[in-house]
């Protein structure tokens, strides 16, 4: 709770963020010049964090500057992360905001996700206040717009961002903000909940109350707190919850604890107080700060922004895959290796290749009149077609799902009948002709 008559006086208490470590590691093996999928050359570390590396790349093709996020495999399936990391990374790589960070795509080796991201030059918020000390009122402002302009952007598609901090929040070369971090993040604030509080260079001080108490939580009303916390330390030049210890922390974070520097205007303390409620039912949402009297100040206008569509029929799959699914391709584009179902008795088979998926599909269907097999394409605009051999002898699944910008992942499983003719069918006379495909 706010506590007028108890305001912090300038110098008390502004420590910025104490336990952060922004050192990046020194003994990184990465072997720079490395070119990645024959497309990105890693030129130097910029972040390293719990699980992920942060690279500035070269796209050798257009000589772009991109950020490449290299996501360690064994960690995050350690950690049964798969699922959660392979729907956001779909849902973020159709965001289009000026101030989110854009998904280039994802690409996967044996042991690595790598997250190609659009290259924000200007460093972190984090930085910024570190280095040059708090910001005016004004310009917290305009940062604090650009980034709840974002929120209710990504809030609207169902993404919540779970992370929300001074270093998530990068400076492009206007001087304009750009969210990052988010696939990862609410794996992050796991792995540190989970017991690696004090392993990484992270600090619970944006969490929200709900969260520490393990209550279940609203994604949206968390975000919210976390912004009120960044909004709070742009303007005032250090965090809000602060403490010797964790334990100090939570506590002040629990109760709501925290005093504004005598600077902070009338009207920034009434939003700030609403953002940092602790109760998330009662707490301020993304459309009240949008017309809260601090944040219209002078006028605001919110740049409407589309969902970006599809970038072709069959994406919509992709959510049904697995980015991890790539690591099963033992090495690269070997293609071998049959992936029995334990769950049955039939087969099932991926191939990875770099083809169209509509060119796919017509080659199946090329090879099945040559075998005079029947080929019907699923209705579902997804990449589907069904072989029946020409007596009914089997019945053979074969669909086409694009995983990456670059890669398409050929499944193919036995049907309700015939799986050893319909294994023989693949093997002989399918496979050979779509690894030809493959290998091009
Ligand atoms: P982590 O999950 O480890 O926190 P982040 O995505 O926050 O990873 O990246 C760590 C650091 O790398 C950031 O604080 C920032 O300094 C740098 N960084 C991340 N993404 C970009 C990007 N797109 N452009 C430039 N620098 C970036
Ligand atoms: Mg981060």
């Amino acid at each position: 709770m706010y506590v007028a008559e108890n305001d912090a006086v300038a110098g008390e208490e502004e420590v910025l963020i104490p336990c952060i470590d922004k050192t990046t590691e020194t003994k990184d093996k990465t072997p720079f010049g490395v070119v990645l999928l024959g497309k990105y050359e890693l030129l130097k570390l910029l972040g390293s964090g719990a699980f992920a590396k942060v690279y500035q790349a070269l796209n050798v093709e257009t000589g772009k500057s991109v950020a490449v996020k290299a996501v360690s495999k064994k960690k995050v399936l350690k950690n049964g992360y798969t699922a959660q990391i392979e729907r956001e990374i779909s849902i973020m790589r159709r965001l289009r905001h000026p101030h989110i960070a854009k998904l280039f795509e994802v690409l996967a080796t044996k042991t690595k996700i790598y997250l190609i991201m659009e290259f924000v030059p200007g460093g972190d918020l984090y930085q910024k206040v570190a280095d040059e000390g708090r910001l005016t009122e004004n310009l917290s402002r305009q940062y604090f717009r650009q980034l709840i302009s974002a929120m209710k952007y990504f809030h609207s598609h169902g993404v919540f961002h779970r992370d929300l901090k001074l270093d998530n929040l990068l400076i492009d070369e206007n001087m304009n903000i750009k969210v990052s971090d988010f696939g990862l993040s609410a794996v992050n604030k796991q792995i540190r909940l989970d017991g690696f509080l004090h392993t990484t260079c992270g600090t619970p001080a944006y969490l929200a109350p709900e969260i520490l108490s393990k209550r279940g939580y609203d994604g949206a009303r968390i975000d919210v707190w976390s912004c009120g916390v960044v909004l709070f330390a742009l303007h005032a030049g250090y965090l809000p919850f602060n403490g010797y210890s964790y334990a100090v922390m939570y506590r002040k974070i629990f109760r709501g604890m925290f005093r504004f520097p005598k600077w902070t205007s009338c009207e920034l303390r009434n939003l700030i107080t609403r953002m940092l409620d602790t109760n998330p039912n009662t707490r301020i949402t993304v459309d009240e700060i949008m017309i809260d009297p601090w944040f219209t100040h002078g006028g605001f206008v919110d740049p409407v922004i589309g969902f970006e569509p599809e970038s072709d029929k069959y994406t919509a799959r992709v959510k049904e895959l697995n980015a991890f699914d790539l690591i099963s391709f033992a090495s690269g584009l070997d293609i071998s290796g049959l992936f029995m179902d334990p769950s049955d008795s039939g087969f099932v088979e991926r191939l990875l290749c770099m083809e169209r998926v509509e060119r796919i599909v017509e080659k199946v269907e090329e090879v099945a009149e040559i075998e005079r097999v029947v080929a019907k394409r699923e209705e579902n605009g997804c990449g589907g077609v069904r072989l029946e051999g020409s007596d009914g002898n089997f019945v053979v699944l074969v669909g086409v799902y694009r995983l990456t910008v670059d890669f398409v992942v050929i499944e193919v499983k036995s049907g309700e009948r015939g799986v050893e003719s319909g294994a023989r069918f693949w093997r002989d006379k399918l496979r050979p002709m779509l690894i030809g495909l493959a290998e091009k």
